[in-house]
C-alpha cells in the first residue's frame, strides 16, 4: 500500500503540533507526534529508575519496552504496557530527559519501527526532528518550522498555568534543548535538503497551515 506521508520537523514551541494537527484534519489524515514517544521512553526511564547512560542497562530496558498510540479521533493517547501515560509526559523533567536520552542510538533504533509501522497502513502527518531527514527521507512532503527563540518561548510560556509561567525559564531550558537536538551524533534536529522552510514567527497558525496545503497542492 502507497501511503502519503508528510513530515513536519522543527525545534520546540515553532507551533509544530497544532500546525500538523490542523493539517491532518485539513487533508483527512492521521497526525502522529513522534515526541510523545521519545518522552514516553523518559517517563519509564524515570518511573522505573533506569539508570539509561550505562548501554547494558538501557538495552535491557529498551527490550522490554512495550510503547504504542491508539488513535480516538483526534486525540492521541499513547499507551505504554497495557496503561494509558498521556497525562504525564508534558512536565518539563520529562522534556529535558527526553532530550537527552533521545540522543542515546538504541531509544532512535527502538522508536523507529513503531514510526513506519504506522506509516505503512495510513496516510499521516508525522511531527518531530528527524521525520524527513532519517526516518521518512522518501517523503513526497517535507517542511521544517522554526521561530525566534524570544516568540517561541513567549508561546510555550503563555500556554502553561499561571502558577508555573516564567517566561526566563522556559527560554532557557529550550535553548538547551535546542542545542542538545541539533548537536547530537544520531538524527540531529535539522532540516532535509529536500525540506520547504517556513518562518512562523510572524505568521499565525492557519497562514502556515494555508502556505503547507498551498506547496502540497503544487507538488
Ligand atoms: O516534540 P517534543 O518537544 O515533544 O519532543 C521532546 C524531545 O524528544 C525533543 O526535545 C527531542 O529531543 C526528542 N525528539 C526527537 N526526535 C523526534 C521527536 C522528538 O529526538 N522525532
Amino acid at each position: 500500500m502507497n501511503t502519503r506521508i508528510i513530515t513536519i520537523d522543527g525545534p520546540a514551541g515553532a507551533g509544530k503540533t497544532t500546525v500538523s494537527r490542523m493539517l491532518s484534519k485539513k487533508l483527512g489524515c492521521v497526525y502522529v507526534d513522534t515526541g510523545a514517544l521519545y518522552r514516553g521512553v523518559a517517563y519509564e526511564i524515570q518511573r522505573q529508575g533506569i539508570d539509561w547512560e550505562n548501554d547494558e542497562v538501557l538495552d535491557d530496558f529498551l527490550k522490554h519496552l512495550d510503547l504504542n498510540f491508539l488513535m480516538e479521533n483526534d486525540r492521541l493517547i499513547l499507551i505504554s504496557s497495557g496503561r494509558d501515560i498521556t497525562n504525564f509526559i508534558r512536565t518539563p523533567d520529562i522534556s529535558m530527559l527526553a532530550s537527552a536520552s533521545s540522543a542515546k542510538p538504541q531509544v532512535r533504533a527502538a522508536l523507529l519501527g513503531i514510526q513506519r509501522n504506522i506509516a505503512k497502513t495510513k496516510d499521516a502527518v508525522f511531527e518531530g526532528r528527524d521525520m524527513g531527514t532519517v526516518v521518512f527521507p522518501d517523503a513526497v512532503h517535507k517542511f521544517f518550522l522554526f521561530a525566534d527563540l524570544c516568540i517561541r518561548a513567549k508561546r510555550r510560556n503563555d500556554e502553561m498555568p499561571d502558577e508555573t509561567k516564567d517566561i526566563k525559564l522556559v527560554q532557557e531550558e529550550m535553548k538547551i534543548r535546542d542545542g542538545k537536538d541539533s548537536q547530537r551524533k544520531t538524527a540531529p534536529l535539522k532540516p532535509a535538503e529536500d525540506a520547504i522552510k517556513i518562518d512562523s514567527s510572524f505568521l499565525t497558525i492557519e497562514q502556515v497551515v494555508e502556505k503547507m496545503v498551498k506547496c502540497i497542492e503544487k507538488a
